[in-house]
């Protein structure tokens, strides 16, 4: 048998697996439907890592082992926004993770889209006040801003609070993990943010907003939780390689979601379809050459505290490539694509594999350092994430992501089994390509790439760069 026909043989099986069960289904539904949310830290967060530590064993992966490790967690209470000018009304309003207690009034200022243009515009008003600003940015296919970097230039600035506006109508309200005072925010005391920060929906925005253009808008602003330290856990399970065990291939996403929610897309179904991929792998051991690790990363949206820990721990292995399926099995299935990060030189390659597979697939390289691919490549890792383009139709950046509405009924079988069996041919390839065409980059790359792309100053800030 040539060694195209034995790929061909082992995507017979994978396919055949996958097409017929409904397993990743009725795991969607005990995290989703039964745990509710897995905030992480949380308890619901720590039996959804007992859950899936079950499922690896249940399917016959080898080393399946729950990797604690320290976080900081957030615990919600009450949240009241009061418009006390230009007149009294109560507004819905969330407290968004790692905000602190706090009772203050001040005035809004709208900084708009919040793209750092629009702060230094406002830079002089700023200062005291509370800033209004889009969520995400809405500009497809510019490289737009984080929440996170926002909320930053709004505290450097001397803003006293920052509310974020949902882009998406339907009265939801956005969250998002806000930045703390200390710049790797592992314990309480330096994950709590240094001011409130708030998700609105974006009726209330636009409300404000609309105010805010005809004169002075105020508001009271009363909010009281706790961040207190806690543990979470990443789930690993593997299939031992035969002639080149050493070498790995990693593969998964994030099981943990924010507490608004049950975060079915963002991100169960991502969780669920490495589960899938170490399910119809686990029977072909003895065939695939290389380690492929199964991982559910906990605490990503936290801050991937559940990657940075497991990289920072594994730095020594061989790691041939990461394939982070955050965003992977929302949708309906066949709109998937790779977004390496950091990688064009492996477009090619992947393309052509589109090809050779019978189930092209959109590649691109955008580098991105806001999911658990991250931490892969500041260490020089080869990496891209699978995400399903249709996931958002119409909608804009997380679509229903981040919001209450991030619910199981926003997920689809099909979905879910179309992106595992791209998952796993792409981890067998992966596993089996000798001329698979990169390696792990250098650190004086990396650290040239990253400075290009305006993120190292963080890194180098938070003590995540990795010492050469
Ligand atoms: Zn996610």
């Amino acid at each position: 048998m040539s060694d195209a026909e034995r790929l061909q043989a082992i995507d017979r099986e994978i396919a055949g697996a996958i097409w017929v069960s409904d397993e990743p289904w009725k795991n969607l539904v005990y995290l989703c439907d039964v745990l509710g949310h897995r905030f992480a830290g949380s308890s619901q967060e720590h039996a959804a890592a007992e859950f899936l530590k079950q499922k690896m064993e249940a399917y016959g992966l080898a080393h399946v082992q729950l990797e604690e490790f320290p976080i900081a967690t957030w615990e919600r209470g009450p949240c009241t926004l009061i418009l006390v000018e230009p007149f009294q009304r109560m507004l819905p309003a969330i407290a968004m993770p790692y905000c602190p207690s706090a009772a203050i009034e001040g005035e809004v200022v709208d900084v708009g889209e919040g793209e750092l243009p629009d702060f230094e515009r406002c830079r002089d008003v700023i200062p005291g006040r509370i800033v209004l600003t889009d969520a995400e940015t809405n500009r497809p296919g510019e490289r737009k801003s984080h929440r996170i970097d926002k909320f930053g230039w709004a505290i450097e600035r001397g803003a006293i609070a920052c509310l974020f506006v949902n882009q998406n109508p339907g009265q939801l309200h956005i969250t998002g993990g806000l930045r703390g005072r200390g710049p790797r925010g592992v314990r309480a005391d330096e994950a709590e943010a240094p001011i409130p920060g708030l998700g609105l929906s974006y009726e209330t925005g636009m409300l404000l907003r609309r105010l805010a253009k005809q004169g002075t808008v105020r508001l009271r602003l009363e909010t009281q939780n706790r961040t207190r330290d806690s543990v979470s856990y990443n789930v690993i399970g593997e299939i031992p390689g035969t002639t080149k065990a050493d070498e790995l291939i990693l593969v998964g996403g994030h099981y943990d979601g924010h507490d608004i929610s049950q975060g079915a897309t963002d991100d169960a179904a991502g969780a669920v379809v490495g589960l899938e991929v170490g399910r119809v792998l686990a029977p072909l051991r003895g065939q695939l050459q290389r380690t492929v690790r199964i991982l559910c990363f906990g605490a990503e949206e936290l801050g991937l505290f559940g990657s940075w820990y497991h990289i920072e721990h594994h730095a020594q292995e061989h790691i041939r490539f990461m394939l982070n399926l955050d965003g992977a099995g929302r949708g309906l299935g066949g709109q998937e694509e790779l977004r390496l990060s950091g990688w064009a030189e492996l477009v090619p390659y992947f393309q052509q594999l589109g090809q050779q597979l019978a189930y092209p697939f959109g590649v691109r390289d955008d580098l991105n350092a806001h999911s658990d691919h991250f931490p892969f490549a500041v260490h020089g890792i080869p990496n891209g994430t699978l995400v399903s383009r249709d996931a958002t139709a119409g909608m804009i950046g997380r679509g229903w992501g981040h919001t209450e509405a991030d619910t199981l009924d926003k997920l689809s079988l099909r979905g879910v089994q179309l992106a595992a069996m791209l998952a796993a041919r792409l981890v067998v390839r992966l596993s089996e390509d000798e001329a698979f065409p990169a390696q792990r980059r250098d650190l004086a790359a990396v650290r040239q790439q990253l400075a290009d792309a305006g993120v190292l100053d963080e890194l180098l800030a938070s003590g995540r760069f990795p010492q050469a």
